[in-house]
């Protein structure tokens, strides 16, 4: 694979604005994601990492600028178009399915393109998932469910997947498999954009660190000089 630097951008956000109503948001994100990359956006709480997110995914009120993904521009697409050319979403709030169990929450979205994990790929990255088949999704710990709603969207198909703070509340234990897991992702081939407020655990993942300030990227950080940009970042992120 050639080096990441020189492969070429599957996400390319320009100039993207987003609002809620009539509250503007995002004031003109820059960014890029290269195939194959992991990459962060970091930031304060209500930085605007998630609503770049939901830009992407098409599932905010109002946009413009420019979302191109794979070379296509995307701003004017609806969500289903968008989640149909590869991008899948996993909400901070996981979305599992309380009343359905592990297998039928696994089967519930669509496949969109040809390529998704077969169930089998699926347990071998998430070996609980299958002894928890039948457990009611109201039955799984913080863990399991966080497990069981990035494993969902592997099915799909989607080759670019938007993660949002997956490590959220976990035990750090739970982190330490979940930044296994995203490890893994990455070696079978797929693109993944993470935020995270826990710059400790991006630093293990990730390729590139986006930080997001005031609804702008405002920097960027190749992971390799993360430990030297340390004073900037607890600036940053205020911790
Ligand atoms: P957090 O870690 O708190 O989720 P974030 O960086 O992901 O932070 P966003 O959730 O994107 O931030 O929020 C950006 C801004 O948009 C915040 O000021 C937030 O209050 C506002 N906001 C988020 N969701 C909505 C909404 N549904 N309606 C109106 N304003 C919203």
């Amino acid at each position: 694979m050639p080096d990441a630097a020189t492969r070429p951008a599957m996400l390319r956000v320009a100039g993207l604005n987003a609002w809620y109503g009539e509250s503007h948001v995002l004031h003109g994100v820059d960014l890029e994601v290269r195939d194959g990359e992991v990459v962060t956006l970091l930031g304060r709480n209500g930085a605007g990492k998630t609503t770049t997110m939901k830009s992407v995914m098409g599932i905010v009120g109002r946009r413009s600028g420019s979302i191109a993904f794979e070379g296509q521009e995307t701003i004017s697409w609806p969500s289903n178009r968008i989640a149909r050319a590869g991008i899948a979403f996993c909400p901070e709030e996981r979305g599992i399915f309380s009343s359905l169990d592990v297998h039928e929450n696994l089967m519930l979205p669509p496949e969109v393109k040809p390529g998704g994990l077969s169930l089998e790929r699926i347990f071998a990255l998430f070996p609980n998932l299958r002894e928890r088949l039948r457990s009611q999704g109201t039955k799984l710990s913080g863990g399991e469910q966080q497990m069981l709603a990035i494993a969902r969207i592997l099915r799909t198909g989607a080759r670019l997947l938007l993660l949002d703070e997956p490590t959220e509340g976990l035990a750090p234990v739970i982190i330490q498999q979940i930044g296994e897991t995203i490890r893994s992702l990455k070696r079978e081939g797929f693109t993944i954009l993470l935020v995270e407020q826990n710059f400790r655990f991006a630093a293990t993942v990730a390729d590139r660190h986006y930080v997001m300030e005031h609804g702008r990227v405002v920097d960027m950080i190749e992971n390799d000089r993360l430990e030297a940009s340390m004073d900037k970042l607890h600036d940053y992120l205020g911790v």
